[in-house]
């Protein structure tokens, strides 16, 4: 770990956003990376932007509570992104979250909170024998349109806006852009190279964007036909060098690419290809990447601890 690692519980200046990676790899089920997380925290506030597999115990390394989390903000229902629900949802609630859990997401959001309530009626009714209730409950907004979907800046805290990415057929996907003071951080959920999160993304402070390995290489890792591979990485996803040609139209102060193999033999070319097109600051996002978007924008590697206790009263 190295000297300036982030240790948790670290204040948070008031003038900036802290955003950490809980998850920054692809649907292929990794030990060594999680699937898509984002927990953002900003004044008073803090929750989650997707919650793959793997993100809740990325989350409890982080030795954070779970009170303090109780919404999550869902960019599409790819299982890499809301495979993780349910047990933060639970799990929260069983080692000490005591209010709803909150759940924003596109339309079939709501289906798919149903569903877990539906599938987890048994789980819950024995759990409530032994744990007070209110944490047990899941809620759901939906939001089929670019707009704010969430808002408590006027009162010193963030706003969240929804904008439609490009992503798979039938299209139901969104980008998320959050304000808090003068900072600005977007998440690309999952998309390809798109102008409405150019648009939405120029000159903000810190851009993580999603990018997935140049298609010959991956063709290659994946054992699957090229012309598969193109269309995964090119027509579903973003290419290296289309993030770079992103970053360069953007100009982030910072930009990250996330939804990757974090392999040397593929971080080392889709490296290459970026700067192809883009000489500003970009970072290849990996697992507990901690980001300080303030005055400055940094990164560090979290301290954390792989088999930690529920932190703060669970009953
Ligand atoms: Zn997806
Ligand atoms: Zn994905």
């Amino acid at each position: 770990m190295s000297d300036n690692a982030f240790s948790p519980g670290e204040a948070l200046a008031d003038d900036e956003i802290r955003v950490t990676l809980l998850g920054t790899g692809t649907p292929f089920p990794r030990r060594g990376q999680a699937c898509a997380g984002v927990f953002v925290e900003a004044g008073r506030e803090k929750f989650l932007l997707d919650c793959g597999p793997g993100v809740p115990q990325n989350f409890t390394s982080l030795e954070t509570p779970f009170t303090a989390v109780d919404k999550v903000f869902v960019t599409h229902h790819h299982v890499d992104h809301i495979g993780g629900l349910d047990h933060f949802w639970i799990g929260g609630w069983t080692y000490g979250r005591r209010t709803p859990l909150k759940v924003w997401g596109p339309p079939g959001t709501a289906d798919i909170v149903d569903g877990l309530r539906r599938i987890y009626a048994w789980d819950i009714e024995t759990r409530l024998d032994a744990l007070p209730p209110g944490g047990h409950e899941v809620t759901c907004v939906e939001f089929d349109r670019d707009g704010v979907i969430y808002d408590s800046f006027d009162q010193g805290g963030v706003r969240i806006t929804a904008f439609k990415v490009v992503h798979t057929e039938p299209q139901n996907t969104y980008g998320m852009k959050i304000e808090y003071g003068e900072r600005v951080f977007v998440f690309s959920g999952d998309t390809k190279k798109c102008d409405a999160l150019i648009e939405h993304a120029a000159g903000c402070d810190l851009l993580i964007h999603e990018a997935f390995p140049p298609a010959e290489l991956y063709a290659e890792k994946s054992n699957r036909p090229i012309e598969i591979a193109k269309k995964i990485s090119e027509i579903y996803h973003t290419s290296p060098r289309e993030v770079g040609e992103v970053f360069a139209a953007t100009r982030p102060r910072l930009g990250v690419i996330y939804h990757m193999y974090n392999n040397n033999d593929v971080v080392g070319p889709a490296l290459d290809q970026i700067r192809e097109g883009y000489r500003g600051a970009v970072e290849i996002g990996y697992d507990l990447m901690v980001i300080n978007v303030g005055k400055e924008v940094t990164t560090r590697p979290a301290i954390h601890d792989d088999k930690p206790w529920p932190v703060g009263r669970t009953a």
